[in-house]
């Protein structure tokens, strides 16, 4: 279940970490370590009568000061900004506006999300109305006097708030793996479902959607929900209408886009077609996990060589998946059908895995001590300031470079590859956007 995110944005010292904790005070019992979560912004689950979300602090923010990392401080509370529903804009009563309120101010003018202003340190009740009053001339509405250190003030505050937060539909279906089988006709993929079928308990089969083509079969496996997409068209017969060409290829995408992960069907005796390529491009495109089913392995005249070889004959021709882990199965006697689903528990958790900035930056610092950036022609090198991982599904990172052409294509390749030997992420896709000084 994705929570909606509340930014808290302001300068340094006005009490934005006293602030994060009061909120998330009485959600501290609760908290638990999620795996995989840690980076350098701390989400911290809050909630308010019956409305939860999460808070995060996205370090001071500064326009004028000497450091060179000032745009990266920016743009990690632009990217902050970019994933919350809303904003707390968190100003010092005691000090009154400063100039560096009203750049925050403008610059949050600039921005389309809501943004509720509180006055912090307002502890004294009567002096705090006025204290507040100052920053009517911020142009963000109504300022709400609160006190971080004390509480008050941040029932209203909240109540302000709420209203701007989305609300989460129920959690039930988030939960659920959505999986697209996906393959030439004839490779397998209505037995392969009965298998499914057949081994796993259907909860509730099939589930109408509000078409009578969108059909999907949930099932259940070792207390985990699966949605099988579009079964209808899976289970579809092959129809003389259509010509050998036709392998639904538009269907095919459509549930690729409706999945979280994508078990793309191979025929072990075909090997990899134009139209499996097809396929594969596709996944990556989307961004969706993927597993690579090798069916009807039962039919393949073995040695002890054959996988190593097969495996590699397919990567070959699969190149832009490479990051799928490969199962040869057989539908027909369900040899390994089973593991299928532990690879697809692999490829869901590495999909919506998140690394610290900490980590991220371990990794460019060691790419980068093994080959330096290369220099241009006008003899000016490449530099990698940074990186962060800026979210999930497909895991995505951020690289902030002082020019991405000065890296050159080939550093870019390196950098990718190099963290994915350091990180993993077996069975997503990942993707680098990098970006330049402006
Ligand atoms: P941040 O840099 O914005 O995260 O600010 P901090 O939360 O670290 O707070 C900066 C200073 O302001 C600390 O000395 C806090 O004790 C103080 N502070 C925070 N909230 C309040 C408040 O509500 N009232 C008063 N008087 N001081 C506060
Ligand atoms: P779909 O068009 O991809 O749904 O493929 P089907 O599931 O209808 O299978 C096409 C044909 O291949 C059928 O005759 C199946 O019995 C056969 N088949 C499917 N899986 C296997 C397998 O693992 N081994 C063998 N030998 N035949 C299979």
């Amino acid at each position: 279940m994705k929570l909606p995110i509340v930014a808290i944005i302001g300068r340094p010292n006005v009490g934005k970490s006293t602030l994060v904790n009061r909120l998330a005070k009485r959600q501290e019992s609760i908290v638990f370590d999620q795996p995989g979560i840690t980076r350098d912004r701390t989400y911290r689950h809050c909630y308010w009568g019956d409305r939860d979300f999460q808070v995060v602090d996205t370090g001071g923010l500064l326009f004028h000061d000497d450091t060179e990392f000032l745009p990266l401080i920016r743009e990690q509370a632009l990217l902050a900004l970019r994933e919350s529903s809303a904003a707390i804009f968190l100003v010092d009563g005691q000090t009154g506006p400063t100039p560096g309120d009203l750049e925050i101010a403008q610059w949050l003018h600039q921005q389309s999300i809501p943004v509720v202003l509180a006055v912090n340190k307002c502890e004294s009740p009567d002096q705090g109305l006025i204290q507040a009053a100052q920053f009517w001339e911020l142009g963000l509405g109504e300022p709400y006097a609160i006190s971080s250190i004390h509480g008050s003030g941040t029932g209203d505050l909240l109540d302000a708030l709420i209203p701007h937060l989305p609300v989460v539909e129920d959690s039930e279906e988030s939960t659920e793996t959505k999986i697209a089988i996906v393959g030439r006709p004839n490779v397998g993929k209505s037995s392969l479902l009965n298998a499914f079928l057949g081994e796993n308990r259907a909860i509730v089969s099939p589930i109408s959607g509000t078409t009578r083509d969108a059909i999907d079969t949930v099932v259940e496996h070792e207390g985990k929900t699966y949605r099988l997409v579009d079964t209808a068209g899976i289970r579809r017969k092959k129809n003389v209408e259509y010509g050998p060409e036709f392998f639904g290829i538009n269907r095919a995408f459509k549930a690729i886009r409706r999945s979280d992960v994508v078990l793309l069907v191979i025929d072990a005796l075909d090997g990899v077609t134009e139209q499996d390529q097809k396929l594969a491009d596709r996944i990556a495109e989307e961004g969706r996990a993927c597993v690579i089913v090798v069916n009807k392995w039962d039919r393949v005249e073995k040695d002890t060589y054959t996988i190593l070889h097969y495996e590699q004959q397919v990567r070959d021709r699969l190149y832009f998946i490479d990051w799928s882990e490969m199962i040869f199965v057989s539908a027909l006697t369900g040899q390994r059908v089973p593991k299928i689903l532990k690879l697809v528990d692999n490829a869901v958790s590495e999909h919506q895995r998140r690394v610290s900035t900490a980590i991220v930056n371990e990794v460019l610092q060691e790419a980068i001590s093994w080959h330096t950036p290369p220099t241009n022609r006008q003899g000016k090198q490449g530099k990698i300031y940074y990186g962060t991982q800026v979210s999930i599904q497909p895991p995505s990172f951020s690289i902030f470079v002082n020019d991405p052409k000065r890296l050159g294509e080939n550093y870019r390749r390196y950098i990718e590859k190099q963290i994915r030997q350091q990180l993993g992420f077996t069975g997503t896709p990942i993707r680098l956007f990098w970006r330049g000084k402006k």
